[in-house]
């Protein structure tokens, strides 16, 4: 029996979620903006999905737009915030840890001439409040930090973040992809002026996602057509996904703590296991406040890329501190910016829990990674 331990990278779409989406496909395959009673059907299910959202984060149904994912939601939110506040030239400061989806928009708008700039993080991994406070000045338009980080899972501080933007009139994106399912995501509380989440990553279907977008605030949009989604994301509605989407954010809304709580306890004993096991094994972000699922690992001596393949052999799936560049593997942008040496993130894997992980796949994953270190000749 296979164990995966990648949820960060992607989930499975939940029994109840599949169910509520299949009728979408043929019995009700209607088009949202037809207006007859197919039409109609769907238009009811999308708006459906649209509450389910809105219930869970705490904010109005208009405040929700439907896009195809993440990537997306980041994507609209970035650009749209700087092609409607901003003009080349301001300064837009984004975290030194984003997700590519944040980081490339704003590789794209300094390309377009605005001035963008990185808000470092420390050794854990967290902006760093002071930091970011001698970065501000009046030219600042646009910040962007995420509320969850997807390899360390340390949770940031947007709350603080929100306040300060909100004080000196600075737009707020927040990349909630990760956190979302896994801490209370409230953009109310976090004041931002728009906040991404991904069906994906909280057993939902892939090639969905939303926007949460504050009431009043304009976003220039990515593409032009018909007026969906209020004319801010044109293209007839993903009818089963947005209803895949919407079962997913009420299913997990309405799971309560225990099942995080239960995680969190999986990924602790993982954790202590482990440090018996290899005392000098370095877990990323291990002071600061994490999401429970999440644990980044560093074995000093051993190359993550091998001990990811060999793990897979073995039937446990994870994921490296790595990225593939080019061709080259490349230590992770995260990593990086915490100030971990590269031979250091060479070692490293993520391992990220889900809901049916067990005890068990835990117990046999330490054997196993045990087994395997120790047949590594620097572990021998
Ligand atoms: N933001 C974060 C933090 C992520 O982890 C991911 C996916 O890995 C994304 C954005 C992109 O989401 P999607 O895969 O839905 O495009």
């Amino acid at each position: 029996m296979r164990v995966y331990l990648d949820h960060n990278a992607t989930t499975p779409v939940a029994k109840e979620v599949l169910d509520a989406m299949l009728p979408y496909y043929q019995e009700r395959f209607g088009n949202a903006s037809s207006t007859h009673l197919e039409g109609q059907e769907a238009r009811h299910a999308v708006e459906n999905a649209r509450q389910q959202l809105a219930d869970a984060l705490s904010c109005e149904p208009d405040e929700i737009v439907f896009t195809s994912g993440g990537t997306e939601s980041d994507n609209l939110a970035l650009l749209g915030l700087a092609r409607s506040y901003a003009q080349p030239g301001d300064r837009i400061l984004i975290s030194a840890i984003e997700h590519p989806a944040v980081r490339e928009c704003g590789r794209f708008l300094g390309e377009m001439g605005y001035r963008v700039e990185t808000i470092p993080v420390d050794h854990q991994g967290q902006v760093d409040i002071a930091q970011l406070m001698n970065q501000l000045d009046d030219e600042v338009r646009i910040i962007a930090v995420m509320a969850a980080n997807n390899e360390t899972g340390v949770i940031q501080p947007v709350e603080d973040i929100g306040g300060i933007c909100e004080e000196r009139g600075i737009f707020f994106h927040i990349d909630a992809v990760q956190a979302m399912g896994k801490i209370p995501v409230d953009p109310r509380r976090w004041k931002c002026h728009t906040l991404a989440i991904s069906g994906h990553k909280i057993y939902g279907p892939k090639g969905t996602g939303a926007l949460y977008v504050r009431k009043g605030t304009q976003l220039v949009p990515l593409q032009f057509g018909g007026t969906h989604e209020r004319g801010r994301r044109p293209g007839t509605e993903n009818v089963p996904g947005i209803v895949g989407l919407g079962k997913a954010v009420e299913r997990i809304s309405l799971m309560g703590p225990e099942a995080n709580v239960r995680i969190q306890k999986l990924r602790d004993y993982l954790e202590n296991a482990i440090r018996e096991v290899f005392p000098d094994v370095i877990i990323h972000g291990i002071h600061a406040p994490r999401v429970p699922n999440t644990s980044l690992m560093s074995f000093p001596g051993m190359d993550g890329e091998t001990l990811m393949m060999q793990l897979d052999l073995e039937g446990f799936a994870v994921s490296t501190g790595s990225a593939c560049a080019s061709g080259r593997i490349e230590p992770s942008h995260v990593l990086e910016a915490m100030g971990v040496p590269p031979e250091i993130a060479r070692g490293t894997i993520r391992v990220s829990l889900g809901m049916s992980n067990t005890r068990e796949d835990i117990e046999r994953f330490v054997e196993t990674i045990a087994r395997l270190i120790s047949k590594t000749p620097t572990h021998r």
